[in-house]
């Protein structure tokens, strides 16, 4: 009889171990707590606008990386999925003045030596080493002493040219982006770089960022973050999966060392393995009678700094086809959000974007970034949460306006999402959806299966640092290669 197995979450990295799983020959059931599938992959509409929450970039999205077979297996891609490669990634403007982030290095080069000739070496310098970081694909592999149909190992001839970049590793991690950023003379570069990963992250991130971009990776595909889960969801359930929504998964019931279950809604249901794609973090916490105690489980309290955000979109009866796709620009009159000055202010524009506005109108998005969960909880029980909102949006309204006259009275629909509205709907730590990979840091990983539990596993984007969709896909598939190694089945995936 087919093996029963239960996926916690349908978020990428749970519809990724259902394809797989189901593609390796088990019976799937993934109980989602939300309504619709994507977790932090997710878009809403409010009043004919479509506003892009999760993703703006996909890495794997071009077909000469090893992870876009991946994403083609899941059903993540197909061929109908068009990708949008935005270019320039995104414009920082500082009194008047615009640095454009192109995706062509030679062109990025030329671009920066224009705007900064004093700053030439290092320009040259960085240029140099995104090239060599050009080289490096994320892996896909398979486990040891797993039986799979068809193997996906690295080519020896790869390893080799990606060992200049890893050489030049240890240059980028051992400095936050903001340190790096002060190698430079003018401002002006100094805040494009800052911005690309943020202040916190190692300048790894940065080197990566722009060498996913150099080579025609790091792709929108057009539908965005829900159609990608749709088309994920779609191809489980054409599998033979089955996804029971409004489902939130209360513990997990351990057994004798061994997972046989969960309980939701007070009943208990049995299987035969149980794979866990809820936050890492908070699950070993809250998903067990007791927490998990295992070294990595330590470690992982200990050590995650997550990265979480407060997110606005508005609605503007306006065409704003003439501003840029997504540009930062400096005010003077800075956004308070959180208690915290903000003076750079980004925004992703949706006007080019068929579908995500009315006709004439204009979808516009912004991410303000930060650790402001404690901040939040506290209006929340202060009962000024939803005062508090309001006041942002209203303020970033005025600066928005101040900027850009044309938007002047023209929003009708605002929306923000704080962190305790993705704690709310994801479940995860503080409302976090990904990790900040700190100065010193590395690709750390935790493993995908506990020492002191069987038949249980984790998936998502906490399991290896900085997280995002491919961590989440990839630790889906690795999740399910256990599974088939721990039961003598055949690890699938076809497309
Ligand atoms: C604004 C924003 C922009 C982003 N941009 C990008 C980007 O450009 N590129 C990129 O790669 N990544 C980006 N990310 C990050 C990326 O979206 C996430 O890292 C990824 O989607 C995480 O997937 P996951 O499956 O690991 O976790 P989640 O998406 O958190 O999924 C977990 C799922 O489990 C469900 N769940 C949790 N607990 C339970 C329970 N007890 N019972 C039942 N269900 C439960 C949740 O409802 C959720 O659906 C962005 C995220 C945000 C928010």
């Amino acid at each position: 009889m087919m093996k029963k197995v239960i996926i916690i979450g349908a978020g990428i990295a749970g519809l990724t171990a259902g394809v797989y799983a189901r593609q390796s020959g088990f019976d799937v059931t993934i109980y989602e707590a939300h309504s619709i599938p994507g977790g932090a992959s997710t878009s809403w509409k409010r009043k004919g606008y479509l506003f892009e929450g999760g993703m703006h970039w996909l890495t794997g999205s071009s077909p000469k990386t090893a992870l876009h077979k991946l994403w083609r297996e899941i059903g993540a891609l197909d061929d109908n999925t068009a990708i949008y490669n935005r270019d320039p990634f995104f414009v920082f403007e500082h009194e008047g003045k615009k640095a454009f982030l192109h995706r062509d290095i030679d062109k990025l080069q030329s671009h920066l030596i224009e705007l900064s000739p004093a700053d030439e070496k290092e320009i040259i310098r960085l240029c140099r080493d995104v090239r060599k970081f050009m080289k490096v694909d994320m892996p896909i592999t398979d486990i040891r002493g797993v039986t799979v149909k068809e193997k996906t190992n690295i080519p020896i001839s790869a390893l080799f040219s990606m060992l200049p970049a890893f050489f030049r590793m240890p240059f980028y991690a051992n400095q936050t982006a903001k340190e790096y950023a002060m190698r430079y003379k003018s401002l002006l570069l100094q805040n494009l770089c800052r911005s690309i990963v943020g202040d916190d992250n190692n300048a790894t991130g940065m080197v990566f960022t722009l060498s996913t971009l150099a080579k025609s990776d790091g792709g929108y595909p057009i539908g965005g973050s829900l159609g990608m889960a749709g088309r994920m969801a779609k191809r489980f359930e054409a599998l033979g999966g089955v996804i029971k929504y409004n489902s939130e998964v209360e513990k997990v019931i351990i057994k004798n060392g061994a997972a046989t279950g969960i309980i939701i809604n007070g009943a208990e249901v049995s299987s035969d393995a149980v794979i866990i794609t809820q936050d890492t973090l908070v699950a070993i916490d809250t998903l067990f009678d007791s927490p998990l105690r295992e070294p990595w489980a330590d470690k992982m309290r200990v050590e995650i700094k997550p990265m979480l955000n407060t997110f606005i979109c508005l609605g503007i009866k306006a065409d704003l086809s003439d501003v840029h796709e997504s540009i930062i620009f400096t005010c003077d009159m800075p956004v308070i959000c959180a208690g915290k000055e903000i003076k750079e202010i980004g925004i992703n524009n949706y006007a080019g974007y068929e579908g995500y506005a009315p006709k004439g109108c204009t979808a516009v998005t912004s991410i303000f970034a930060g650790d402001s969960y404690e901040w939040w909880k506290e209006q929340k029980i202060n009962g000024t949460y939803e005062a508090e909102k309001q006041k942002l949006a209203e303020n970033f309204i005025y600066v928005l306006e101040k900027k850009y006259p044309q938007t002047a009275g023209k929003v009708e629909v605002w929306n923000v999402a704080t962190p305790l509205t993705y704690e709310r709907y994801l479940h995860s730590y503080k409302g976090s959806w990904m990790s900040i990979m700190g100065k010193g840091a590395k690709m750390q990983s935790y493993p995908s299966k506990p020492n002191s539990i069987s038949n249980l596993y984790f998936a998502g984007q906490r399991l290896t640092i900085p997280g995002g969709l491919p961590v989440a896909a990839e630790t889906g598939r690795k999740a399910v290669q256990y599974l088939c190694r721990d039961t003598d089945m055949v690890f699938q995936g076809d497309y």
